[in-house]
């Protein structure tokens, strides 16, 4: 595409969360100008962390826009993942790999991520507009989108594209007609960040069987460490490594697993949680949908958008497998089944190809490489 053809599609992008942000970003930084709207009023605050774990594939995918040098300067390295049966150790997955430009996964609270993207965006003369919600989107082959704008007047556009990253809800999704299939566990689970007097090791995430039940704990900062659990009393059971200074967030969340069959309908597209959801086990919804973005903004500029769908589905499968699997490994209730897990566990974990796969899994290799980023160093 020529630069001025470049400049006169008009692309539309529904949601300014990582996903949204992410594609802006990527069509930015090859001559586009889209446009990014957002019901919210603004960003999540700070203190509200959500996704933690940025893996080696999102620092590759958002190297060349600039943005994989700030997150690394202000993430954490995670040099290994543990699993205990109680106090048994039964597996440390290594996070760090011998090669690369990028060799461990990272932590980072993802409105930290979500405001560098954004400052980077900002660089491109583009900022995301806030209070402006997509209500629906019609006619997918020449898309018909009502908005509703900060004012609380509507209005209509015709984009050449609409990219639907408006999240779990997705509206762009529901209105364009795409089924979402799946299931929705019933198990809830609760989330607390606890920040405490003194710095604390943050060097590793683990997770710990109850027998039955888990409590995973995670790094946020220096002083700072999320616990996740499926256990209404987990407050009581944890083993604070220091004084609490405060509870800096703290929440419940349902998990489902669903996915859209297709990530296209004409000239809508979905990515990120719009398009497949999962359980947070493996840190890959933000990830996986960072990729997503990055490579429609790739086909789109290809000239390729009609493969994007059949590119993306393998990536969407795997992930939500490997996820929907260790999900309901964690969460067994049968004491048979959890100790046949936890002898099975040790012994496969000593495999050298299990070891390499679960590294993969880890740092989020294991999806297809981006062909536009050629050979990583
Ligand atoms: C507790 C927890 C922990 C997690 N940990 C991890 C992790 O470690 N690593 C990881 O990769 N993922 C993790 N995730 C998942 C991750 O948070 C999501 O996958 C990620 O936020 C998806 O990004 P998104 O941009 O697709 O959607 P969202 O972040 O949901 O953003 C959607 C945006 O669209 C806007 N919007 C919605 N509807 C409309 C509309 N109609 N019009 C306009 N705007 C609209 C919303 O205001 C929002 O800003 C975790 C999730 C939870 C709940």
């Amino acid at each position: 595409m020529t630069p001025a053809a470049k400049r006169d599609l008009s692309v539309l992008i529904v949601g300014a969360g990582p996903v949204g942000l992410t594609a802006a970003l990527e069509l930015a930084r090859r001559g586009y100008r889209p446009r990014i709207v957002d019901k919210a009023t603004g960003f999540a605050p700070e203190t509200e962390s959500r996704a933690l774990a940025v893996n080696v594939r999102t620092l590759e995918l958002l190297e060349p826009v600039g943005v994989s040098e700030k997150i690394v300067a202000e993430a954490r390295p995670i040099r290994e993942i543990r699993l205990y049966s109680r106090t048994r150790l039964l597996l440390r997955v290594e996070t760090v790999r011998a090669e690369g430009r990028y060799r461990s996964l990272h932590t980072l609270a993802q409105a930290r991520t979500e405001r560098l993207l954004a400052a980077r965006l900002a660089e491109f003369g583009i900022a995301p507009e806030w209070q402006t919600e997509c209500l629906d989107v019609t006619e997918p082959d020449r898309p018909r989108v009502s908005l509703q704008l900060t004012d609380g007047s509507l209005t209509e556009m015709r984009p050449d594209i609409v990219i639907g990253t408006d999240g779990a809800h997705s509206a762009v999704r529901k209105s364009a007609g795409f089924a979402f299939p799946g299931e929705a566990l019933s198990q809830i689970f609760h989330l607390a960040d606890f920040r405490y007097r003194k710095p604390v090791d943050i060097s590793h995430a683990e997770a710990r069987f109850q027998e039955p039940g888990v409590i995973a704990r995670f790094p946020v900062s220096p002083d700072t460490l999320r616990y996740v659990s499926s256990l209404a009393d987990y407050k009581e059971r944890i083993d604070h490594p220091a004084a609490i200074a405060e509870t800096v967030w703290e929440s419940t969340f349902h998990v489902s697993f669903r996915h859209t069959e297709e990530m296209s309908k004409g000239k809508v597209f979905l990515a990120g949680d719009a398009a497949h959801i999962h359980s947070p086990v493996g840190g890959r919804g933000m990830n996986l949908g960072i990729e997503d973005a990055c490579w429609l903004a790739w086909l789109i500029d290809e000239g390729r958008t009609a493969e994007y769908s059949k590119l993306r589905a393998p990536a969407v499968r795997r992930v939500m497998a490997d996820t929907r699997q260790n999900t309901r490994m964690i969460l067994l209730k049968n004491p048979i089944l959890r100790a046949l897990r936890n002898a099975v566990v040790p012994a496969l974990a000593r495999l050298s190809w299990v070891r390499q796969e679960g590294l993969k899994g880890a740092l989020g290799l294991d999806t297809p490489a981006p062909p536009w980023l050629g050979p990583q160093a």
